[in-house]
């Protein structure tokens, strides 16, 4: 595929662990590791195999990237720059903590190149960022979006969680007034998900967390979907929001099959379709290690996994889906070398037929129920019920 790629830096400083996070991520990292770390995605960046074409977008994910050192972050995207043309105006993102920023920070980011922010806030109740370990108040989030703006950042998303513990509807459509208030461009609502392994899996299975029931976490998926269009929004993805022409770019790489190449501590990276499936990458998660490994020159991949096309077609749907557009069935015919009716013969029509999907000028996309049970839909494409 031509067309370019997109980088994933991850940046796996954090000031706490949150109780749901199961992200590779070190706590209480100093300044001097903190910057090791951007050396070691340096090193590892500069012997990468690089896909064709310019880099249409950067994320630097985490983590906290916000804790980063701003010309650390500068040096990574001139180390990104100096092998790969970054495309002009290339959208580049940084995920920011309130609290763990400066707004004389903010200012230096945008002059190294950063040009999006997002946000993480997640409620806008101060007994749910407690009980999830947030280290912030509703209010730093707010400040941090005005000193955003004071900084020149017009390109701003904010991320929030709702099925959280004793979380009502009433709350949930508390945080969503409080933060479309504060009118950002972009804002991804996602479902909670409890990880195995972490601090909420254990109270939840104490039953210390008491997790809504699945009709009401519907519900608080639903309300966005009602309220945020006569905001201005758009639902153009299961759990994202914008404003026109404020879609992330760099997540519509991944949804659309992009190669993408990512650098950093558990990083994952994906070659793209080719003619005999694709390949997918990831690096080891341990943070010091990979460290170690990419400042010695080694590789830090930790693994790999061969796609076959009928494993890439299946993906290509459910990611696909995924997008309010829908799906291109000539593409999926490229990608695959069938036609959907071969592939799955009669799922599209009775998913159709159930109302779950729409199927109109060679698209075809979720309706509005089969956004409300978008993994039963999904499931319906993985590639063992390709034909
Ligand atoms: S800030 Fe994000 S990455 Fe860090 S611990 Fe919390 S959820 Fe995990």
């Amino acid at each position: 595929m031509s067309g370019g790629f997109a980088v994933y830096v991850h940046v796996p400083f954090c000031v706490r662990r949150c109780t749901y996070c199961d992200f590779p991520v070190v706590v209480g990292m100093g300044s001097a590791e903190r910057s090791r770390y951007l050396d070691a995605v340096a090193a590892e960046w500069a012997s990468e195999a690089l896909p064709a074409g310019p880099v249409t977008s950067v994320y630097f994910g985490g983590g906290t990237p916000s804790l980063a050192d701003p010309r650390d972050i500068g040096r990574v995207l001139e180390a990104i720059g100096g092998r790969a043309p970054i495309q002009a105006g290339a959208e580049v993102t940084l995920e920011v903590n309130p609290g763990t920023v400066a707004a004389g920070s903010l200012a230096d980011f945008r002059q190294a190149g950063v040009n999006r922010m997002s946000l993480g806030v997640q409620a806008a109740q101060p007994h749910h960022l407690r009980q999830l370990h947030r280290e912030h108040t509703v209010a730093e989030a707010h400040l941090a979006i005005r000193q955003m703006r004071r900084a020149g950042f017009h390109n701003v998303s904010v991320d929030a969680i709702y099925g959280l513990p004793a979380q009502t509807v009433r709350e949930w459509r508390d945080t969503l007034a409080c933060l479309t208030s504060w009118e950002p461009e972009h804002l991804s609502l996602y479902a909670l998900q409890v990880e195995a392994g972490t601090p909420l899996a254990r109270a939840v299975g104490r039953g210390d967390a008491v997790l809504p029931a699945e009709d009401m976490a519907g519900d608080m998926g639903d309300l966005a979907d009602v309220l945020l269009p006569s905001l201005g929004y758009r639902r153009y993805e299961v759990s994202n929001f914008a404003q026109p022409g404020r879609e992330s770019r760099h997540n519509q790489a991944y949804w659309r099959h992009q190669p993408y190449i990512g650098v950093g501590a558990g990083a994952h990276s994906f070659s793209g379709p080719g003619p005999d499936g694709a390949r997918r990458w990831w690096n080891v998660r341990h943070v010091r290690a990979y460290m170690a490994s990419a400042l010695a020159g080694k590789d830090p991949t930790a693994g790999e996994e061969h796609l076959s096309r009928t494993q890439l077609a299946g993906e290509f749907l459910w990611l696909g889906l995924r997008e309010a557009a829908g799906v291109s069935e000539s593409a999926f015919r490229e990608v695959y070398g069938r036609s959907l009716p071969e592939a799955v013969p009669g799922v599209v029509e009775g998913l159709v037929a159930q109302h779950l999907l729409w199927r109109t000028g060679g698209r075809l996309g979720l309706t509005r129920r089969g956004f409300q049970i978008s993994n039963q839909v999904f499931e319906r494409f993985l590639s063992p019920n390709l034909g």
